[in-house]
């Protein structure tokens, strides 16, 4: 068992480094045992496979991941962590930590540089505040990547994996299948985490997919297409968008009905093909 996930091991280790959490930085370290090793094991790192985590923390998830995989680079924007991470994983050779920050960081260039362009990775415990942008960052730059296997909050992940067109779905749900296959792998509960968040979290895997689930003339105007539905999720569908996009009722009802698509259908009715056939017919209209 990791020393890390020991209390009053970290809370030591944090002290000797006049470490306090930060809110702001969605700070909840990992205390139980069981997650890191399962979540290291189903990410897919190998004597292969390269991983990139986003947030070490005090590097529970990246000790993990030093056992399986032949190299783990981690991006921790917080410096503090670094004379704490360069203790917790002085017993490891194959690790990299890097201060920065997983919104603004190259990735594309991290890979080339750090894994030789080889197969990576990327496997998280993500800051909630940035779930969502973070996973969307990654999968638009479309980096050479075969997963992201990411701890998020439970109500995150579950919009996250919704199938679009089902009542959980939203505008990241069809921006993620785009993508990638989305799957849950496990609930984590918020008692796993040092402080304790006020929700459960869950670990989800995206499985980058080879190509994209829909043609598409123009990628931009299919995701306007799916922001602009989604705007006011309330609403219909066609009220949405006509909002969303600028343009008249009458129009969108036209579109929407040469489609095939019901005009009383609300955007979680609709699916990726559904948005796929929108945003094309707009591009050809
Ligand atoms: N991996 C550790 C664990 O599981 O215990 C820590 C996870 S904690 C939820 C999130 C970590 O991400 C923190 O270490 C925090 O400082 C770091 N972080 C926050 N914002 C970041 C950003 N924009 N880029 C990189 N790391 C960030």
């Amino acid at each position: 068992m990791s020393r890390l996930t020991d209390i009053s091991y970290v809370k030591g280790i944090l002290a000797k480094h006049g470490f306090t959490f930060s809110k702001a930085l969605g700070q909840n370290f990992l205390v139980n045992p069981s997650v890191c090793p399962k979540m290291a094991e189903m990410c897919g790192g190998s004597e292969n496979v390269g991983v990139i985590e986003i947030g070490p923390g005090a590097g529970v998830l990246t000790s993990e991941l030093a056992k399986i995989a032949y190299k783990v680079v981690a991006v921790e924007l917080d410096k503090r962590l670094l004379p704490v991470l360069e203790e917790t994983l002085s017993e490891h050779d194959n690790v990299k930590v890097i201060n920065g920050d997983a919104m603004k960081m190259d990735f594309n260039k991290l890979i080339q540089e750090e894994f030789n362009g080889g197969e990576t990775v990327i496997c998280a415990n993500l800051p909630y505040y940035i779930t969502s942008p973070v996973i969307m960052r990654i999968l638009e730059e479309k980096l050479p990547i075969d997963s992201l296997t990411v701890m998020v909050q439970k109500e995150a992940a579950e919009r996250i994996c919704a199938m679009p067109g089902t009542r959980q779905s939203g505008a990241i749900s069809a921006a993620v299948h785009y993508y990638a296959e989305p799957e849950m792998l496990f609930r984590v509960s918020a008692g796993s985490f040092l402080p304790a968040p006020k929700v459960d979290s869950e670990v989800i895997k995206l499985d980058i997919l080879k190509k994209p689930p829909v043609e598409v003339t123009d990628e931009k105007m299919f995701f306007k297409v799916v922001k602009a539905a989604f705007m006011q999720r309330r609403k219909t569908a066609a009220n949405s968008l006509s909002a969303g996009l600028g343009m008249p009722k009458a129009n969108i009802n036209s579109l929407l009905e040469e489609c095939g698509i019901n005009l009383s259908a609300r955007a979680e009715n609709l699916t990726m093909q559904e948005f796929a056939k929108i945003a094309n017919s707009l591009c050809n209209g």
